[in-house]
Formats: C-alpha cells, sequence, structure tokens
C-alpha cells in the first residue's frame, strides 16, 4: 500500500521493486492452515552472492515474531521480500494468503510497514500527514478493522500529542521513528513489518513501544514481525525469535526455549566466610538445596544463571558464520542430541 500513498507525495518507497515477475507454482496449500506468514526455501541472490539460501519460517495470526542476525545476514531483505518491496530470487512467500509479487491494493491495505529509514515529507505537520496516510485506508473499512484509525488517538498512543502541529522536519530522531510507528498503525494493519524501530528511541519511548506491541498483538491480533540489535528488546516481546545467520533462519523458538538450547548447564555462584565460588550444573535445585545442607547460614550471595538468549545468539551466529564450532557451538550440538 506504501506505493500508492507515496506516489501521492512523489516519494519513492515504493521504488525498490524493479519488476514484478509471476510467482512460482506454489508447492502446497499454503496460507490455508491459519498461517499468516509462510516462507518456503526463500532465496535471494544479489549478482553472485546468495544473501538467502533456503529461508524458512511461519507465523499465526497475534503472532509477534523478532528477526535477529548480524548486519548484513539478510533482514532487511526477508522483510521488504515479505512487505513486496523486493523481488524474490526463489521460494515460496504467502502474506495473508497472498504472494507479495501479486498483492493488490485490498491486500497492501492490510499491511502496516515501518521501514528502517524513511526522512521524506519534512514540511508537512505530523496530524496532516497521518490524515493523509489514512485516507487511503478508509475503503478498506470493515466493522471488525475500522480504518484509518482516529489520528489523535494515535498520536497519542505514540506519545507525540504536544507536537502533533509541528512540521516533522524539527522533530528529534526518536520522535520521527515514533511517527514512523504510527505511520505504519495507522491503517489498522493485520501484519505489521517493523524494521529497527527502536533505534533513537530513549528508554522511556522504548517501554511504551514494548507496550504498544503488546497491545497490538493481544488486543487487535496484529502479527508482528520486527527486526532488533537489541536482545534485551527481542526477549520482551517475542513469542518466537527467529535467528538469521549464514542465508538461512538457524533457530526459531521462544526466548526460553532458545537459551536451553544454547547450554543444558546453569552456573551456581555464592559466597562463603568471604570466598567466591562458581559451579556448573545441569540440576540447580538439587545442587542449591546440598549446598545449603552442607553449609546452611555460612552461605551468602547465592546466585543461579541460566544460559541467556545472548549466550544462545553469539553461540549461533559464531558457528553459522565462521563454519568452525567453537565451543559454545559444540554446546549447543551436545544439548541438541
Ligand atoms: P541486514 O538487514 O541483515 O543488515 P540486508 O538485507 O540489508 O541485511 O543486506 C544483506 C546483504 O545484501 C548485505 O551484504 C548487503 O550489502 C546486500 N544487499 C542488500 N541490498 C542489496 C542490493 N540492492 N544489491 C546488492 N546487494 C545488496
Amino acid at each position: 500500500m506504501y506505493y500508492a500513498v507515496c506516489d501521492a507525495l512523489e516519494c519513492d518507497v515504493g521504488g525498490r521493486v524493479s519488476a514484478f515477475k509471476p510467482a512460482q507454482e506454489l508447492s502446497g496449500p499454503i496460507g490455508e492452515d491459519g498461517n499468516v506468514l509462510q516462507v518456503r526455501d526463500l532465496r535471494m541472490r544479489y549478482g553472485s552472492v546468495d544473501v538467502l539460501d533456503g529461508v524458512n519460517f511461519t507465523a499465526r495470526r497475534g503472532e509477534v515474531l523478532v528477526l535477529l542476525g548480524p548486519n548484513g545476514a539478510g533482514k532487511t531483505t526477508t522483510i521488504e521480500i515479505l512487505e513486496g518491496f523486493r523481488m524474490r530470487s526463489a521460494g515460496e512467500v504467502l502474506v495473508l494468503g497472498v504472494d507479495p509479487a501479486r498483492g493488490n491494493e485490498r491486500w497492501r491495505a492490510s499491511l502496516g510497514i515501518v521501514l528502517q529509514s524513511w526522512r521524506d515529507h519534512g514540511k508537512w505537520k505530523v496530524r496532516d500527514l497521518l490524515v493523509h496516510f489514512g485516507r487511503y485506508y478508509a475503503p478498506y473499512s470493515t466493522p471488525a478493522r475500522p480504518r484509518p484509525r482516529n489520528v489523535d488517538e494515535l498520536i497519542a498512543t505514540v506519545g507525540l500529542t504536544a507536537l502533533a502541529d509541528h512540521r516533522i522536519a524539527t522533530l528529534s530522531g526518536g520522535q520521527r521513528r515514533r511517527l514512523d510507528v504510527a505511520i505504519g498503525m495507522v491503517g489498522r494493519p493485520e501484519v505489521l513489518f517493523l524494521d529497527e524501530p527502536t533505534a533513537g528511541f530513549d528508554p522511556e519511548a522504548r517501554r511504551g513501544f514494548h507496550d504498544l506491541v503488546h497491545r497490538l498483538s493481544d488486543l487487535e491480533d496484529t502479527t508482528i514481525l520486527l527486526t532488533t540489535h537489541d536482545l534485551d528488546e527481542a526477549e520482551k516481546l517475542a513469542d518466537r525469535i527467529l535467528i538469521l545467520a549464514d542465508g538461512r533462519i538457524v533457530a526459531d523458538g521462544s526466548a526460553d526455549q532458545l537459551a536451553r538450547r544454547a547450554s543444558a548447564q546453569s552456573e551456581v555462584r555464592w559466597s562463603r566466610n568471604g570466598e567466591h565460588f562458581v559451579h556448573p550444573t545441569s540440576d540447580a535445585p538439587t545442587f542449591v538445596r546440598e549446598l545449603f545442607a552442607q553449609h546452611g547460614d555460612a552461605i551468602t550471595d547465592i546466585e543461579v544463571r541460566r544460559a541467556t538468549l545472548e549466550d544462545t545468539y553469539m553461540a549461533m551466529v559464531h558457528r553459522h558464520e565462521t563454519g568452525h564450532p567453537g565451543r559454545a557451538a559444540l554446546t549447543l550440538v551436545e544439548a541438541d542430541r
């Protein structure tokens, strides 16, 4: 849908789609099984480089998926293919049951898109721009999803009420990013794509954004796919985390599941008589019970540390990027058995 709106404003957000070619025949009834996003064996080649080399994942209605991966892994490429902004080299993709390469205006109207960087329309005022974009969605309004959203409520939701009549050029980076998020939401989308939405947010804006994502998925059943480099944010937001490395999804699961895959071992740290101890164990409760049975009140400062999402992320990315599994990667292999 962004092309249509942006055409009117003479911007070139949609200009990245060079050509729509007919999609390949889909091999199965994908999209009919309740999946809002369905990606099978997605491939993208730039020149002679295979950036995506067989990406597979699905998302159900109301799920929040966070796509992680190092710079250059292909996250933006993946998202832009799903948005219909880039034509894939191969593979099967359905978004709301439609191949993005063939999506019509009604299909576009059900998507919300927050691009990684978009700095146009500096002379527009915040409210005016949202009203303008919102108009595009009116023909696609349904009783279940009234479109567009009430613009003043939306401006309040993203914390820009005081700036509603200010020109966009005067906004700070973080405020501009909040406006980007509002633009992505104005059509009350069924699927929302957000590429690094919180870049430049202060902690308060970040927390506000996290609440917003939870509300959109819980109350409006919006399916959300977002990228971030903030692992803490990923852990807070994601129903499922996908790690993209070496052209493939190398991990797919909740933050908890991924952390357990990284290492079955916890680390117990404690102090006794002024000395500090650390012990790895696969059964922390039993170890801690025995520790107290043995030393009782002499134990102070006890801490049990499970593997974190960061441990998993580093292990997975290291393993797949170097092609030489290191220590952490070996832990993963062992845990997988
Ligand atoms: P990420 O979002 O994970 O940082 P991108 O999808 O932006 O990764 O890019 C993945 C790789 O593809 C990078 O090496 C990038 O340089 C390359 N790339 C992206 N767009 C193009 C393009 N239009 N032409 C050639 N190479 C590209």
